[in-house]
């Protein structure tokens, strides 16, 4: 059997496009787009490109977008009072600040400081407490957890009664993943069961998996005989693996692999996410869905 092929690259043509429709017809009717901000500190490459990318996005879809791009030696006091004059500035309804940032600068207070009704990355506490309670309480669920949740919508996979298990607790991954999974809700009603380093006997728990969905970042960690036969596999692990020469651009690229062993795992599964192409275009990609639904939100539409 060969696993049904979830491609991120695929859905996130269609979320745009949906965004796109939504962003003209607002524009149209109230004369406003939705506005992003995005700081980055220092010039890290990696940082840069994602950036690079996030800005080509917002404008791809209609968004106003600034990118505010700050010296590496940036004081704390400087990038919070930053931070306060976007939470002030009307026409700005995401403000998402490029980690990680330098080690002079307190994360957890930059996070902190972002109006959680403009933090679209979900990363405040109040927004991961909305998180927590579920339903219309929710604003801006975390951007690659969210879109891991879409996939599996627009897969088909029945979600309501479906055993999860989601491998990995990270604040960004992990635990949001798994609390969205056993919400009441569509895409949600699941049974869920996280495991980690401290569980012992992994391929047991995965191996009851209707839904696996896996965030570690250790290269090819689920092997096909953890997988239950037709079970949806969603691999978020994105591990640098090694270099080649990008066929395209003639340019070194990263070898990339998930934490699943695909080639082996989609003869098993019933429907599985690739890497590259799955999980990652979808992150940027629901971080325009929280700023269009951050505007919506102001402007008290639906
Ligand atoms: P993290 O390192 O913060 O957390 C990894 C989690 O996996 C930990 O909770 C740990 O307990 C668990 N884990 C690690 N090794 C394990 C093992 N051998 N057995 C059981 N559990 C194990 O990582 P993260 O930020 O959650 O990211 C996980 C992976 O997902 C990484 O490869 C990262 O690059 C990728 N990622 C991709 C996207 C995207 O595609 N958009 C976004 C975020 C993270």
């Amino acid at each position: 059997m060969s696993a049904k092929l979830i491609k991120g690259t695929v859905i996130r043509e269609e979320i745009l496009e949906e965004i796109t429709k939504e962003v003209a017809k607002i524009k149209e009717t109230h004369g406003v787009v939705p506005g992003l901000v995005t700081i980055l500190i220092g010039e890290s490459p990696a940082s840069i490109s994602y950036v690079t990318l996030k800005i080509k996005t917002a404008h791809r879809v209609g968004f106003t977008e600034i990118q505010d791009s700050q010296p590496v030696d940036i004081s704390e006091e400087d990038l919070l009072a930053l931070i306060e004059k976007y939470n002030n500035d009307d026409s700005i309804n995401g403000i998402l600040v490029q980690l990680p940032l330098p080690k002079h600068i307190d994360e957890k207070k930059v996070l902190n400081t972002i109006d959680p009704d403009k933090d679209v990355d979900g990363f405040h506490p109040v927004n991961v407490g909305r998180l927590m309670i579920g339903g219309d309480e929710v604003k801006f669920p975390p951007c690659t957890p969210a879109g891991i949740q879409e996939m599996i919508i627009r897969a088909g996979v029945e979600t309501s009664g479906a055993e999860v298990v989601v491998v990995g607790r990270s604040n960004i991954v992990g635990k949001p993943i798994a609390n969205m999974m056993f919400q009441k809700g569509p895409g949600a009603n699941a049974t869920v069961t996280v495991v980690h380093t401290r569980t012992k006997n992994l391929a047991s728990h995965c191996k009851r998996a209707d839904i696996l969905i896996v965030a570690a970042g250790v290269p090819d960690l689920v092997k096909p005989e953890w997988i239950k036969p037709g079970a949806c596999v969603i691999d978020v692990g994105v591990n640098r693996v090694g270099e080649k020469i990008s066929e395209k651009t003639g340019k070194k690229i990263a070898v990339l692999k998930g934490d699943v062993d695909f080639d082996a795992a989609k003869e098993i599964a019933g429907s599985i996410t690739p890497v590259p192409g799955g999980v990652g275009p979808m992150t940027i990609t629901m971080l325009m869905k929280n700023t269009l639904k951050s505007l919506k939100s102001k402007l008290k539409i639906a």
